[in-house]
């Protein structure tokens, strides 16, 4: 077997943890799953539109924020709880456009745009 020099040990290790991440996963896609079924798919998004613009207000608020205070600590654990909304809610949009065509597009339009980030950042430039 090659390993990359792995040990025995930290293989087993990387495979556990794999396996943890891998339930972890399903057992997510399942809860997005049942939440879209219990509430339906029209209030999940029109939730995530809600979600999607409470994160954009914390994002403004602690941009807006210049000195280190209790406030602005506040501020970022906001803007933290926002962002776990927002991919919870992700989550469940993933799930409502789960279809093989749906996610074939998905896939593709996300290759292309990590692709075009890759080489704007390599200062390639966009198009
Ligand atoms: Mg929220």
């Amino acid at each position: 077997m090659f390993c990359l020099g792995i040990s025995a040990n930290c293989l087993n290790f990387l495979i556990i943890k794999n396996q943890q991440l891998n339930i972890k996963t399903m057992e997510e896609k399942l809860l997005f799953q049942l939440t879209v079924d219990h509430f339906g798919f029209e209030t999940q998004l029109f939730k995530a539109v809600e979600e999607l613009a409470e994160l954009q207000q914390a994002i403004i608020k602690y941009n807006l924020a210049d000195i280190k205070t209790v406030k602005e600590k506040n501020l970022l654990h906001n803007l933290l709880e926002e962002l776990v909304d927002v991919e919870i809610m992700i989550g469940q949009i993933k799930e409502i456009f789960n279809s093989p065509d749906e996610l074939l597009l998905y896939e593709n339009y996300k290759l292309d745009k990590q692709q075009r980030l890759e080489k704007l950042i390599s200062n390639d430039g966009l198009e």
